[in-house]
Formats: C-alpha cells, sequence, structure tokens
C-alpha cells in the first residue's frame, strides 16, 4: 500500500471542499449501490429471511476514517461500507434499510453468536482462533500491521524490533491482532489498550503514547484525518486479511458473500467502493484477494 501524495495546498482545498460538503463528517461516498430486485432464494436461508425482512443489521467501526467513519448525518462512511452495502443491493436490501450498529474490535465475536448482528464488516482480520466462534466470507482485502509515530518521528522508529530499546509507549486496542502480535515486542509497561483507534490517536497527540500500532490502512486513515500531526513508520510487519464475519456455520450464507464478492470485483463496484472511499488516499487500488473456504 502506498500514499497517495497531493501538494499541500490541494489537499487543504480538497479537505475544505469536503469539510463544506458534508460538514466534517465524512459522508462524501460516491459509489453506487445497485439494489438487486430480482432475487429469490431457497427457502430457510439467511438470504431468504433477510430478503423477506427487507432490511439487515451490520456491525462495523465508527471511528476509522476512509474504512468506517460516522459522520453528521449519523451514518458511518468507508470502504467497509460500501462492501456491506453491495452485500445488502445483493440481498434486494436498499441503503436505506441497513441499521449499523458499532462493533469495536473486542466486540465482533460476540455480537455475531448472540444475533445482534447478521454480518460484520469491520477491518476484522480472519484467523483460526476467530474461526472456533465465526464463519468468515471473504477475505475482500488484505492490510498488514504498521506503525504510527508523531509527525518527524521523534524517537526514530523504524520498526517493532526498536520499540523495547527505545522504551516507546506503544497504544492499540483490546481484542485486535495488533494488541496481540505487539506483546511480542514490548514490555507490559509500555503498552497501552483503548476500546477504539481514536482514543489511541488522541493519546499521540498528547504526548501520551509515542505511537500507536494497528493495519496500516487504519493508520493511514488517521494520518489522513489529522493532517500534519502524524506520520506512518510503513513497514508492515503482519498480513491481515480482511473478512465478512458470520454466524458459526452459515455456509451458505457465507458462500452467497463470496459469490457477491466475485460479481462485485468483475462488473467494478469492488473498485468504486475503493476509490470513493480508501482509494483517496491509498495509492494502489487492490484485486479482490484469492478466497478462502467457508467454514
Ligand atoms: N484487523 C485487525 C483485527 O481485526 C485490526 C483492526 C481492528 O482492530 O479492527 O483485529
Amino acid at each position: 500500500m502506498r500514499v497517495r501524495r497531493a501538494p499541500a495546498f490541494v489537499a487543504a482545498t480538497v479537505l475544505a471542499l469536503a469539510l463544506g460538503a458534508c460538514g466534517g463528517g465524512g459522508n462524501d461516498t460516491t459509489s453506487d449501490t445497485t439494489v438487486n430486485k430480482d432475487v429469490t432464494f431457497d427457502a430457510g436461508t439467511t438470504m431468504a429471511r433477510l430478503n423477506k425482512a427487507g432490511a439487515v443489521t451490520v456491525g462495523t467501526k465508527f471511528d476509522q476514517p476512509l474504512f468506517g467513519l460516522k459522520g453528521l448525518d449519523g451514518k458511518p462512511a468507508g470502504f467497509d461500507v460500501e462492501i456491506a452495502k453491495i452485500i445488502a443491493g445483493e440481498l434486494g436490501i436498499a441503503p436505506e434499510k441497513i441499521r449499523w450498529l458499532e462493533t469495536p474490535s473486542k466486540v465482533r465475536e460476540e455480537k455475531v453468536e448472540q444475533g445482534a448482528v447478521d454480518y460484520v464488516v469491520a477491518t476484522y482480520t480472519i484467523n483460526d482462533k476467530r474461526r472456533q466462534r465465526v464463519t468468515f466470507a471473504g477475505p475482500y482485502y488484505e492490510a498488514g500491521q504498521d506503525l504510527m509515530v508523531k509527525k518527524g518521528n521523534p524517537k526514530g522508529i523504524d520498526g517493532p524490533q526498536t520499540l523495547r530499546a527505545k522504551r516507546v509507549r506503544v497504544c492499540s486496542v483490546t481484542g485486535s491482532t495488533p494488541g496481540e502480535t505487539i506483546k511480542k515486542y514490548v514490555a507490559p509497561n509500555q503498552l497501552v489498550l483503548f476500546d477504539v483507534y481514536s482514543k489511541c490517536a488522541d493519546a499521540l497527540r498528547t504526548g501520551q503514547v509515542n505511537a500507536v500500532t494497528t493495519d496500516n490502512v487504519i493508520l493511514l486513515g488517521l494520518v489522513d484525518a489529522n493532517k500534519g500531526a502524524f506520520e506512518l513508520v510503513g513497514k508492515p510487519f503482519t498480513k491481515e486479511p480482511y473478512g465478512i464475519g458470520l454466524k458459526k456455520g452459515d455456509v451458505r450464507f457465507c458462500e452467497f458473500i463470496n459469490g457477491v464478492l466475485r460479481k462485485a470485483a468483475d462488473d467494478g463496484r469492488y473498485r468504486k467502493a475503493w476509490e470513493s472511499t480508501a482509494g483517496r488516499v491509498a495509492e494502489e487500488t487492490p484485486e479482490l484477494p484469492e478466497l478462502g473456504p467457508c467454514s
């Protein structure tokens, strides 16, 4: 992932326009959402139930610019939100009929298990531990864990290996894979865990921590939203394949969603979803990764 660089004055103008247009909420998504009205599903499937209900509840993030950021209109915007809308559209459900539930990293599995959400699209890394509780469609994107520091990188942090010796205080989020992975590199008293990443960004701004660690694209959104305050170290050190979390064992729904992802990649909706959100800042448009098994 490379960062799209715009001259400072262009970036400032674009930001001003964006703020003017949407009151700073960031809901300037322009991708089109196709609602497929002619769908029929086998009785008894999740697809049939949701299609009949004409509404769906989706778990996503509310404080992650570019992926899931709640605007002043109360609705989230970002790449995850667009992926969720594409899936809903193929269930015959319009975007206005999606109920958005904030799902911070730690609560995603339990919200799926409780049936509080029909699916989760929330920068959600697929891994074996989570697979014990959740079935994952996808992956629809692959991120990598990175570090974000104050502009100018005053501590000279160039990767996780230097954190211990430099006595860096690092912030991440409970229930996240980066929050676990970073424990290998720092002493317990060097690590601060909050429930959401925006609190880590605040702690970095005020100097309570020296670095924030999570997926590079999440950090990229925070760098972009806090113009001039932060920078990315830019050396990802894990692989974080993003999946769509579903009730454990709902293989039919998982296969349906994988089919939707393939279709959206083929007809350009996947690309548009990226370009109207994270692609405004990230330079490369991803290809849909090879999809995994529905188990
Ligand atoms: N992708 C990582 C995870 O699922 C970090 C991002 C997040 O916390 O949502 O844990």
